[in-house]
């Protein structure tokens, strides 16, 4: 009997033996006082890495989002983001109850917006009838767009509008390395375009636990508070750190196996006949869309019998996520269950 295939998140991975030595051997201290060094360098690296001046070690992306927004904005603001965003889709109403915002949903394209959409959206400030435009936030790989990468020189269009007219940008960041590899980008080129980034070490870095927030010294100075009061101040947390030094030494460029992986898997769902369409795979995640005909409980039934775990995103829709706990035979094994399904 082979291991459960667990394709249902890249959050399901466990550290291997390295990873779980990096972290017996960590040297550790009390963080909510400022004292574990192995969080510190954490932190420092990942700020250098983005040539962010500071960075903030959290229990989740879910608090590092919500610290930027809560950053950002006053209560009655309001956040624009696209309408498939996890942190409006996925966060609890996170931004109603903790900042008090609307939001404003723009539609763009697979979880990607465009500096005009959001101008467009853009409430007039003197007018007293409308919440104040406040912050952007930014996807990128957008999860529920099946990992699609944003293009920088959009990105850099929305820098221009959010400075046009004082507003903040944040960079919901979870699955940001995937983008850095599959575009061969530079993690500096986003340090310089967001305020904030929010960065998951627990996705496919194959950390167990942590994100991180970056930003200024005076808005991490900020989020440092903010995080208390969220109840997110962790004490020897450099255990956790230390995984999330070792992902980021050795698990980023390895990201690549995951995209090649989910290609794969992409192209031959494309053949099947009760697949009807596979949004383009850019990453490491798979979404794909059964033909009208077929019920999603149907495959997910057939593939648990076939030792698969996956999610279902909608009606009709499927997500494989790849990761480092999926090898190649697990790769061929999913591969036969898909084939040998009959809608
Ligand atoms: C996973 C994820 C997060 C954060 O999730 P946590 O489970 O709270 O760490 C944020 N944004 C996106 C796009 C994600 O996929």
């Amino acid at each position: 009997m082979t291991a459960t295939i667990d394709v249902r998140s890249d959050t399901v991975t466990r550290p291997g033996p390295a990873m779980l030595e990096a972290m017996m051997r960590a040297e550790v201290g009390d963080d909510v006082f400022g004292e574990d060094p192995t969080v510190n360098a954490l932190q420092a690296k990942a700020a250098a890495l983005f040539g962010k001046a500071a960075a903030l070690f959290c229990p989740s992306g879910t608090m590092t989002n919500q610290l930027a927004i809560k950053l950002h904005t006053q209560p009655g603001d309001e956040v624009l983001c696209d309408q498939l965003a996890h942190v409006y889709l996925y966060e609890g109403g996170g931004i109603a109850f903790n900042s008090g915002c609307s939001v404003r949903l723009l539609a763009g394209d697979r979880g990607r917006f465009t500096a005009t959409q959001v101008v467009e959206n853009l409430n007039r400030r003197e007018d007293a009838h409308y919440p104040r435009s406040r912050l952007v936030a930014v996807e990128n790989t957008v999860n529920k767009g099946g990992g699609a990468c944003w293009d920088l020189a959009e990105i850099r269009r929305i820098r221009a509008a959010c400075d046009a007219h004082d507003l903040a940008l944040h960079l919901d960041g979870a699955r940001l390395f995937n983008a850095l590899v599959a575009k061969g980008e530079d993690a500096r080129a986003y340090g310089e375009l967001f305020d904030t980034i929010s960065i998951c070490l627990s996705k496919g870095l194959g950390a167990p636990v942590g994100s991180l927030l970056l930003g200024s010294r005076e808005h991490i100075a900020r989020a440092h508070r903010l995080r208390k009061v969220f109840g997110g101040g962790m004490r020897q947390a450099g255990y956790l750190a230390a995984a999330g030094l070792y992902a980021l030494e050795h698990h980023v460029a390895r990201l690549a196996d995951d995209h090649r992986k989910a290609r794969h898997v992409g192209a031959e769902l494309a053949r099947l006949p009760y697949v009807a369409e596979v949004l383009p795979v850019e990453t490491n995640i798979v979404i794909f869309r059964l033909q009208g005909s077929v019920a999603e409980e149907a495959l997910m039934a057939h593939l648990r019998a076939h030792g698969v775990a996956a999610v279902t995103m909608g009606p009709r829709l499927v997500r494989f996520v790849f990761h480092l706990d999926v090898s190649d035979a697990q790769v061929e094994a999913l591969l036969a269950a898909v084939r040998a399904f009959r809608a």
